[in-house]
């Protein structure tokens, strides 16, 4: 059997792992070594070097990622971050523009509208809703089109279908964060994109212990991605490999416990007189429901809501419960909570965050893997 024949759950364990084992270990060893003997390499870039992105435990990632989206080829980096500019970087030149969702993770914005003007790179925002409004936004030096699984903090599921054709039909790189959504709930590579990015500090290591990120993909372009890191320098310590390489291998069943726990979470907060409002895919009432459930194989552990008592209500709310944590990031096998407006989303003006419906009062919650009906009793005390 080829490894993509098997399941997913398969694949998280057993795709990509050197067999048989090195000096017969089960599980692959952290080589922390930063350079490795002289073979013969022809090629500046094939130099045994942890720079440069090729040690052992970079390459069992590289082929277990690319595995798991279906995709031809895969790359671990620093940190999510390190990933989505150098995986951008490798694409854009002086000249270029980038077309991108509004409602970007917090750092690419940054990245986009502070950092890619001074290279001379410009983005255009599009209405993520309204394609019928997107090819006016096109211009002869768009080269890349950018959006997000599942957007922070409201939950949006954009057409993702219409993006890719969009793309195809312009001649644009498609590229997708798809931290949200896991590569358990959503494939892009799959959907006709060219390249997924993922922060592998939230779901994919799962235990809130490292930093980092992945560029997978069509393999010409993360090959240019490849070459990118190894100039820019965003590399992943294999140390930090070893502890991905570790969480990743129980992703299907952590990610399947939280679709579950967060769906459950959600209706019952849906159905709670206390609150006004609750985003989540799952729930019928959810504006992209019916594509989400088309395209997902699960609808995430990620939701946010409101509460009828606006700043004042989700602030006690957030003071009574006890399971939680109240810190920001997400992915973790812990239950965080946070108010977007004071941490994530700090940093939007006011108008903005209201344009994008960011309310003061928006709580978002990570589901970690807690029993659900702990979770549920404790929302209910705190309400
Ligand atoms: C956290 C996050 C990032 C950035 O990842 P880092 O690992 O913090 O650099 C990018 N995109 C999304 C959707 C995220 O949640």
């Amino acid at each position: 059997m080829k490894p993509d024949d098997f399941a997913l759950a398969t694949k998280l364990v057993h795709a990509g792992e050197i067999r048989p084992g090195v000096l017969g270990a089960v599980s692959l060893p952290v080589f922390q070594s930063a350079m490795f003997e002289y073979a013969g390499a022809a090629h500046y870039h094939d130099i045994k070097y942890i720079r440069l992105n090729n040690t052992p435990n970079h390459a069992v990632l590289h082929a277990k990622l690319a595995a798991l989206e279906n995709a031809e080829a895969a790359l671990v980096a620093a940190s999510g971050m390190a990933a989505i500019t150098t995986g951008v970087l490798a694409f854009l030149k002086a000249g270029d523009r980038i077309l991108a969702q509004e409602t970007l993770y917090g750092g690419t914005h940054e990245f986009f509208t502070q950092h890619l003007g001074a290279l001379g790179i410009g983005c255009d925002f599009l209405d993520i809703d309204d394609p019928a409004s997107w090819p006016s936004r096109v211009r002869p030096a768009t080269k890349a089109i950018y959006v997000e699984t599942i957007s922070n903090p409201t939950l949006q599921v954009p057409d993702l279908e219409a993006v890719v054709a969009f793309a195809k039909a312009h001649g644009l790189v498609s590229m997708i964060d798809n931290t949200f959504a896991t590569p358990v709930n959503f494939r892009p590579a799959e959907h006709g994109f060219d390249l997924s990015f993922h922060s592998a500090t939230k779901y994919l290591n799962g235990h809130s212990d490292i930093v980092g990120g992945a560029v997978i993909g069509r393999a010409d372009l993360v090959q240019a991605a490849l070459l990118k890191l190894d100039a820019l320098g965003g590399s992943m310590d294999p140390h930090a490999c070893f502890l991905l390489h570790r969480g990743l291998k129980t992703l299907a069943l952590r990610v399947a416990c939280q679709n579950e726990s967060a769906f459950r979470i959600a209706r019952f907060l849906a159905g709670h007189p206390a609150i006004a409002r609750v985003n989540y895919p799952g729930l019928a009432s959810h504006p992209a429901h019916a594509r989400a459930a088309r395209l997902f194989d699960g609808f995430g552990g990620m939701l946010s809501f409101e509460l009828a008592g606006g700043v004042a209500a989700a602030e006690r709310f957030m003071g009574k419960v006890r399971l939680p944590i109240i810190a920001p990031s997400l992915g973790g096998v812990e239950t965080l909570m946070t108010r977007p407006a004071t941490t994530s989303h700090l940093g939007m003006s006011p108008e903005d965050r209201k344009r994008l419906g960011i309310s003061d009062g928006l709580i978002r919650l990570s589901v970690g893997i807690e029993a659900a009906e702990d979770l549920v009793r404790d929302f209910a005390q705190a309400l």
